[in-house]
């Protein structure tokens, strides 16, 4: 029998803000499923020394719930975790959630979604809300002999807090966001730390001060002042960074550049080392770095940078292809995620018996990131190919829930199927894939952004036209019963 129930897979940013705004709307027959202990999803996830946010908190807050409490511009991970709890208490939804319950299939029958879960749990749902994460299957690397180590090896999103750091020696592998965190708050707490760079990376300081008391007791009794922090916030990384990384031949975008590039020459004074540091692409390529002290902490005393690739991992440390073996009591992989996988391993089969699997084999795809054909009355927030590299994901979220709210009521008033059509699905690709031609990712550096054919996995337009295309469902492009 079909009724009016809601199920959201994950209680991450996105899962928590769906939660609310459901809520909100009206939608009270609420279930969040949840396979960690905890709320948090990417925050309760990465635990390693520095993590922090490179967007700044006024901005990856939800809107609904501003916070004048942010100890920095850019929070510390702890903070934004416990933010997140706390904001799903306040706003009543944390009792919604079934922690340490993973959804492991979601199936089309008799018009609705039956859900079950690992631990043999079932239910059924009339809509599903996908906020299952992007970034939080790791990437293990494929070194040989890594079993072979004698000392704790992990990845950095499973960060092994019982392994003492004061004096080991640390091997870390990898230059992306994650391993420069880690390296920027290990070098000179550690007795040595290694940093082995396959690709050298581009580097934007920003600077990260703690935000004064009286800053925060402005922003507490002024009502306007957090709106207006964000609009200014919302502003300069709109115009600066997400409007220039999707036109390589933008003003903004040689602005870029040339800051990364007197960042490098700036801090780093032995040719040698600016060599080795000095990236064989074009800044924002790749994830761009926002740091304000990485090339401090690689020139500490005890820091070293490796750019010989590495040949094998042995029990007493990394093998390097010139022959040194480099020794190490601590390996951490910083290696990255599996970044195609979305709300994968879950096996999802739609209408007809579609299986999301084979539809998304070679690679995922979804209209406008949110819906896929076959599949009705299930939304993806954070999905492939939306904006996961140009803006703060919350924003994301936001956006692409208050899209979905509408389709929702739709399916649960009037008891409706409702999904993209084939059709306006393909058309969205084929806009995107030529769009993506422009983009800065495309320019010549392998990165996590790009697919299995070279073609940026990300929204390839404006945050403007983001804004504009969620601004309402073309309901002309969706199919609404029977799907
Ligand atoms: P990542 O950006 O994918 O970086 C992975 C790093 O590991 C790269 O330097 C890569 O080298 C290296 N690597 C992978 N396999 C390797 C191998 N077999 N041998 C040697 N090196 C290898 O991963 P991440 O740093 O965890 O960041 C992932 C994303 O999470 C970021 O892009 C960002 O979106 C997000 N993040 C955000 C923040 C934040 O502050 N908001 C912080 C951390 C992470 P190549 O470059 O040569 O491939």
């Amino acid at each position: 029998m079909k009724g009016r129930r809601v199920v959201i897979v994950g209680a991450g940013m996105a899962g928590v803000a769906a939660a609310i705004k459901l809520r909100e709307a009206g939608f009270d027959d609420l279930a969040v499923y949840e396979k960690g202990s905890s709320i948090g999803g990417t925050w309760r996830e990465n635990t390693y020394p520095g993590v922090a946010c490179d967007v700044p908190s006024h901005l990856y807050s939800y809107s609904f719930a501003p916070n004048p409490d942010w100890s920095h511009v850019f929070a510390p991970g702890p903070e934004i975790r416990d933010y997140l709890e706390r904001v799903a208490t306040e706003r009543g939804v944390a009792g919604l959630v079934s922690f340490g319950d993973e959804v492991t299939s979601l199936e089309r029958v008799d018009g609705r979604w039956r859900l079950t879960t690992a631990r043999g749990g079932r239910d059924e749902a009339d809509v599903v809300i996908a906020a299952t994460g992007v970034l939080h299957h790791p990437n293990l690397p494929d070194m040989p002999g890594l079993e072979t180590f004698a000392g704790p090896a992990f990845h950095s999103a499973r960060w092994d807090h019982a392994v003492p750091l004061p004096g080991a020696r640390v091997g870390v592998v990898g230059t992306g966001s994650s391993a420069v965190q880690i390296t920027t708050a290990l070098a000179g707490t550690v007795g040595e730390l290694v940093l082995f760079q396959r690709t050298a990376q581009w580097v934007l300081p920003v600077p990260n001060h703690p935000i004064p008391d009286e800053e925060k007791l402005r922003l507490r009794t002024d009502p306007l002042a957090i709106p207006a922090r964000r609009e200014e916030l919302s502003k300069t990384f709109t115009e600066g960074f997400a409007n220039a990384v999707v036109d390589a031949g933008s003003p903004q975008m040689k602005l870029l550049e040339e800051l990364c590039r007197a960042n490098l020459e700036d801090n780093v004074s032995d040719p040698e080392l600016r060599r080795k540091l000095t990236p064989p692409y074009r800044a924002a390529c790749k994830r761009l770095i926002v740091s304000p002290n990485f090339y401090q902490a690689i020139q500490h005393p005890c820091a070293r940078l490796v750019t010989e690739s590495i040949e094998r991992v042995e029990p007493e440390g990394v093998r390097t292809a010139d022959g040194r073996l480099h020794q190490l009591d601590v390996l951490v992989l910083a290696t990255g995620f599996r970044v195609d996988r979305f709300i994968r391993p879950v096996r999802v089969v739609g209408t007809g018996g579609a299986e999301l699997e084979a539809m998304w084999s070679p690679r995922p795809w979804a209209y406008l990131s949110v819906s896929v054909p076959s599949m009705p009355n299930l939304y993806l927030l954070n999905g492939p190919n939306g904006p996961v590299g140009n803006f703060s994901l919350i924003d994301v979220a936001e956006l692409q829930i208050d899209y979905v709210l509408p389709l929702v009521d739709l399916a649960l008033s009037k008891g409706a199927e409702v999904c993209a059509t084939f059709e306006a699905a393909q058309r969205f690709e084929a806009e995107r894939v030529e769009a993506a031609k422009k983009t800065i990712w495309v320019t010549g550096c392998r990165s996590w952004y790009l697919d299995d054919r070279g073609v940026p996995a990300a929204w390839p337009w404006t945050m403007d036209r983001f804004r504009e295309v969620m601004a309402e469902p073309r309901l002309d492009d969706f199919e609404v019963t029977p799907c």
